[in-house]
């Protein structure tokens, strides 16, 4: 079994936390295993749930959308939330069942070993880069953990919720097109960049 078949069995096995007691489905994450960008979000919703599959729901098509508006097809790119079972309510998950899903997060690192990460939201970002992160704060700003650059900015159904938070957002993923092209992965990996 491939470390990728392995990852998707123990996920799938995993009783780690409670949440997978309410689960219809576990939602892994999907997308290009070698993506130089990894996508992190909180925790699937109810379509996410339904399906299987992350950011598919609404606010998964404003990320797509978020994407595309600096020429990144979706499916070049890691997409996966800190916990893989949907919480009930879309509560934000516990400190203990972030702990817990950091197993599966730790290895989908291990495995695609991204250049850069854009952390959707708080708790993706907390989870991640420390505590201390203040999404209103420090989204927009670039930190470096453990020798990969990572990027918070607000999650989609935050946008969805409060559209003035859009045009923060939008200088967000300015600054992630410009990052990559920084570090030279732009072109290579997604092709030439149109003017938008
Ligand atoms: S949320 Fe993560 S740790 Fe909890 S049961 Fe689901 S896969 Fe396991």
């Amino acid at each position: 079994m491939s470390d990728w078949q392995t990852l998707l069995q123990q996920v799938e096995d995993c009783t780690l936390c409670p949440l997978y007691q309410g689960a219809t489905h576990k939602v892994p994450g999907q997308g290009d295993p070698n993506a130089p960008l990894m996508i992190i979000g909180e925790g699937p919703g109810q379509v996410e749930d339904e399906e299987g599959l992350a950011f598919v729901g609404p606010a998964g098509q404003l990320l797509t959308r978020m994407l595309s508006a600096i020429n990144l097809p979706r499916d070049r790119v890691y997409i996966c939330n800190i916990v893989k079972c949907r919480p009930p309510q879309n509560r934000v998950p516990t400190e203990e069942e972030a702990a817990a899903c950091k197993t599966h997060l730790r290895e989908q690192f291990r495995l695609v070993r991204p250049k850069l990460i854009l952390l959707l939201g708080s708790t993706a970002a907390r989870q991640t880069i420390g505590p201390e992160i203040r999404i209103t704060r420090d989204r927009g700003t670039f930190f470096c953990k453990a020798g990969v650059l990572m990027l918070p900015t607000y999650h989609p159904s935050a946008l969805l919720r409060d559209p003035a938070k859009k045009r923060e957002a939008w200088e967000d993923m300015k600054a992630l097109r410009s990052k990559l092209m920084e570090l030279g992965l732009y072109e290579d990996i997604y092709g030439p960049y149109e003017n938008e």
